[in-house]
């Protein structure tokens, strides 16, 4: 069957198919880039693993207390020396990149102690974590103060600023290197780097822990191999490579990690107790595909950045800007836009691709959400997954793919949505 057959029977009319494939010619030496970038992370993970001698009793599960198991307590050896770092901790009992994040947090801070954001305001989840929005068990109910210095007018960072936030109440810093639901750009690895040496020069003992969901696998290097205490995120995004069913990671130094592990079971249990919940075939296998779904999700991120452009929308990151995340937004500036994209993605789905999405209100959000996701994994966002706030600017943040042939079928039916509600004419794609 010829390709054009296929789309066609899918539902993508002639003009936006073959505008794709043009759009697609001229991105092939940046996919070439993507191609190399995931044989080096490949490389990592594959290494890490020999390292480890891991071998098939890795896989079995283990039950009750989740004494002596070989596998859970691999796996973290096996994350720890692939990010460079001392130790991790990799657990299915960590049910999401915010519950990561906050036991990151929680763990190692103590009344009196001030969290500092250099980099502006954290993501959604984390306002009620750390207590900018009130909420019951927030950070500042325990007595931890947060400060937090903007990013500059042009996107810089203000020097100047987290020079004076920086004071003998200061115990962890915290970068969010994705831009998450914010039209900033995504830092760089090498930016984040910046950050944490220039912190460490100021005050050495401070903490420094980098968001990193969404960023995995997207460059070469990590922030843990620029100094950072901890990295920190979810494995129903880029690590679990779309196979895992649940859990999250935190790697780090001991003493951070240690903390965290007190912190998730029980001061003085920490890292010894856990069952694995027979979770770990999939989160091996998961870390093991990573590199190339990464590539994938990369992938379908700059396609979509460069049709979205050529119609006209406002795309962050633009079409030829370097990636730091597999997350693209795309601005429609009115709710039927964002909602007739997100209507697209869903019908490219495997799963649930006859339901139509609608707003709704989410927990830790404060704007309702939409949302198109037919995943295998409940809200997976490594699966080809788009969301956004019903606010200005009505962005799409899209992301994800488990393979790009799916990423690519995900922009077309996007396309072909708003042709079809008549919000995009096919004339602009001549
Ligand atoms: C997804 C995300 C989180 C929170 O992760 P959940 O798994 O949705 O709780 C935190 N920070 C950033 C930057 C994210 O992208």
């Amino acid at each position: 069957m010829l390709k054009e057959n296929v789309y066609a029977n899918i539902g993508i009319c002639d003009e936006v198919f073959d505008f794709g494939e043009r759009i697609l010619k001229s991105l092939e030496e940046r996919f070439k880039n993507i191609d190399e970038t995931a044989e080096v992370n490949q490389i990592k993970v594959i290494s890490a693993m020999q390292k480890n001698r891991v071998d098939a009793a890795c896989f079995n599960e283990s039950t009750g207390y989740g004494y002596d198991d070989v596998g859970r307590d691999t796996l973290e050896r096996v994350y720890a020396d692939c990010f460079n770092c001392e130790d991790a901790l990799v657990r299915p009992q960590i049910t999401c990149g915010t519950h990561a994040l906050a036991l990151a947090l929680s763990a190692n801070l103590r009344p009196g102690d001030e969290l500092l954001s250099p980099v502006g305001r954290p993501y959604d989840t984390l306002e009620g974590v750390i207590g900018i929005r009130p909420t019951v068990g927030s950070l500042a109910e325990y007595g931890v103060t947060y400060r937090q210095v903007d990013l500059l007018p042009d996107g810089g960072f203000d020097w100047e600023g987290i020079k004076n936030a920086i004071n003998e109440k200061t115990r962890v810093v915290t970068i969010q290197r994705s831009k998450g639901y914010q039209t900033r750009k995504t830092f760089s690895v090498e930016e984040i780097a910046e950050i944490i040496s220039f912190v460490k020069k100021i005050k050495p003992e401070v903490i420094c822990m980098v968001d990193n969901c969404y960023g995995e696998f997207v460059e070469r290097v990590e922030p843990s191999d620029f100094g950072a205490d901890m990295i920190v995120g979810s494995l129903i995004k880029n690590l679990g490579g779309g196979l895992a069913p649940s859990g999250g990671y935190i790697c780090g130094t001991c003493e951070c990690v240690e903390r965290c592990g007190y912190r998730l079971t029980a001061p003085g249990l920490g890292k010894e107790v856990g069952t694995n919940m027979g979770m770990m075939r999939q989160f091996y296998q998961g870390l093991f595909m990573a590199p190339t779904v990464v590539a994938g999700a990369l992938k379908g991120a700059i396609f979509a950045a460069n049709i979205y452009e050529r119609l006209g929308f406002r795309v962050v990151p633009n079409g030829c800007e370097s990636r730091h995340d597999i997350i693209q937004a795309v601005e429609f500036g009115t709710a039927e836009g964002l909602r007739a994209f997100c209507e697209g993605i869903q019908a490219a789905a495997p799963v649930d691709s006859y339901v139509t999405p609608v707003p709704g209100d989410m927990p830790g959000y404060d704007s309702q959400v939409i949302m198109a996701a037919g995943a295998f994994v409940q809200g997976s966002s490594i699966e080809l997954s788009a969301d956004g706030p019903l606010r200005e600017p009505y962005a799409a943040y899209f992301q994800g793919g488990i393979t790009w042939y799916h990423a690519k079928l995900g922009i077309l039916k996007s396309v072909q949505s708003l042709v079809d509600k008549g919000i995009v004419s096919v004339d602009v794609m001549k």
